[in-house]
């Protein structure tokens, strides 16, 4: 078997019946690395000693667990003890964690081999990775687009076979929005299910690490792994992990799926209409009833995220300060221009705008007409899911308005950026889980078409607060339906 061209759970359960060994698997990724990582840019920095040495153990039985010799990667805003962690930027460019993400512990502990990080927006700010400070990845789908963001990497690295499981931090929609736009699944777990420790945090209300798989079951597998109560992160929860792989395939009894007008503009580009219109069609066919929900707050979404990140990007952020860690500037003369010349050289332009925006928004005299009616609209915006959920046990929706744009097409307007989470940011500010799956395919001239060929675009599905068992199930139903799961961009 090619270990490359395979699911997590397929290649997991070869190398448990010793059909493939975690060495083979390993050097088939990073050999796949060696070719398309160049014109892809998935990954920063791999590993390949480490991740050979693992592999090793794995092979001779002094590593083993539920993800015993599977190749992964992570992204570049997770701390390890190992390698840098750099987050895109110039600022933490050498900077080498002393300690490692609870998350990526968890996947250690469990067998996985980690073969490197991979490309963000700058500290997890964008949609495109265009905000990196080591130049974007590229979506495999057409390398003169762009693999949204901002996990782009990881969801690059998953379309191209070049891991076979990622994880992803989503603070506004930077799991599932990638995900789309790449064709692979991404889940964003509920705010409090996996520990955020270690993940170098952007706006620490909104951040939850998830998966980046190939298929639903590759999703549960690994939320799995790391879902649980940590001491060290007090915000998460602790709430008992279910088994998210059990029972995959059976669908909930009197299934009720919510749809609401909110997400269904207009302005969606015509393949994302379909593919919701063939999810629906799916679950129609299934039994399960379709029923309208209403999101009032839907359109205050955009403006309430990019008030509450931004403020807390900026509480956080001011930690770089040129002292502690991180660049510090070779030019400064006294305190105050050390400060100010290593942010100024070590922030990127879109860092530096958030950081603005949000001490804009925290200063005095302006907290209460900002910060504060944000978390107001933001508690309005939860209220919405509440009751919505009343009557459905999840909403489908689209992921993002389109299927990815090209790089540059964005970059001139940080509000259209902005504009592409209009899906996305609400389930953060909620708390809530939401997972995107591959929904069709869009052809670059705006028409879309079921062949398989041109650009992939994403469905999301969004359910309550800790019901990711239920909302995989349901999205399990769907991906069997639609039948996507081996769809793979062809690279040249
Ligand atoms: N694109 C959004 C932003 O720029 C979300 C980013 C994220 O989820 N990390 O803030």
């Amino acid at each position: 078997m090619d270990p490359t061209k395979t699911t997590l759970v397929e290649l997991r359960d070869a190398i448990a019946a010793k059909k493939v060994s975690a060495t083979e698997a390993t050097r088939a990724y990073l050999g796949r690395i060696d070719r398309h990582n160049g014109p892809l840019h998935a990954y920063h920095e791999t590993y390949a000693d480490r991740a050979l040495q693992r592999a090793a153990d794995v092979d001779g039985g002094k590593i083993t667990g539920p993800l015993a010799g599977v190749p992964i990667s992570i992204k570049d805003n997770l701390c390890t003890e190992y390698g840098h962690t750099t987050c895109s930027s110039k600022m933490l460019e050498n900077f080498q964690a002393p300690y490692t993400a609870t998350a990526v512990v968890k996947l250690e502990q469990a067998g996985a081999i980690v073969l490197g990080k991979t490309v963000l927006d700058e500290f997890a700010m964008g949609s495109s990775t265009e905000n990196s400070a080591f130049g974007p990845a590229r979506n495999p789908w057409d390398t003169q687009r762009v693999p949204g963001g901002s996990s782009g990497g990881a969801a690059a690295a998953i379309a191209a076979d070049l891991c076979a499981g990622s994880i992803g931090s989503d603070t506004g929609g930077s799991i599932r929005q990638p995900a789309a736009l790449c064709g692979v699944v991404g889940l964003k777990p509920t705010y409090g299910r996996v520990s955020r420790y270690g993940l170098v945090a952007f706006a620490s209300s909104l951040d939850q690490i998830g998966p980046l798989t190939h298929t639903v079951a590759d999703a549960a597998l690994m939320l799995q792994v790391i879902s649980g109560q940590d001491p060290k992160d007090s915000t998460s929860a602790g709430v008992p992990v279910p088994d998210y792989t059990e029972q995959l395939d059976s669908p909930p009894q009197g299934l009720r799926i919510g749809i609401a007008k909110q997400y269904l503009s207009d302005a969606n580009h015509p393949a994302v209409k379909r593919a919701i219109d063939q999810a629906v069609a799916v679950y129609r066919d299934a039994g399960a009833r379709i029923v309208d929900v209403d999101l009032p707050h839907t359109e205050y979404g955009i403006s309430t995220y990019y008030l509450v990140a931004p403020a807390e990007a900026s509480s956080n952020l001011a930690r770089y300060d040129g002292v502690r860690y991180g660049r510090r500037s070779p030019e400064s003369t006294d305190l105050i221009s050390l400060y100010s010349r290593s942010r100024a050289e070590g922030f990127g332009e879109e860092v530096q705008r958030r950081i603005m925006l949000g001490t804009y928004a925290l200063s005095s005299g302006y907290y209460d007409a900002y910060y504060v009616r944000a978390l107001k609209v933001r508690r309005l915006i939860k209220q919405d899911f509440d009751a919505a959920f009343e009557s459905c046990d999840a909403i489908l929706c689209p992921t993002t308005p389109g299927p990815a744009f090209r790089f540059g097409e964005k970059t001139d307007s940080p509000l259209a950026m902005y504009l592409n989470d209009v899906y996305t940011v609400n389930a953060n500010m909620a708390g809530i889980p939401g997972i995107s799956l591959l929904g069709g395919f869009a052809s670059p001239d705006g028409l879309s078409h079921t062949d398989g060929g041109g650009l992939p675009v994403g469905v999301q599905f969004l359910g309550p607060l800790f019901e990711e068992a239920k909302l995989l199930r349901i999205a399990r139903l769907y991906e069997a339906a639609a039948g996507y799961t081996h769809a793979r961009p062809s690279l040249t």
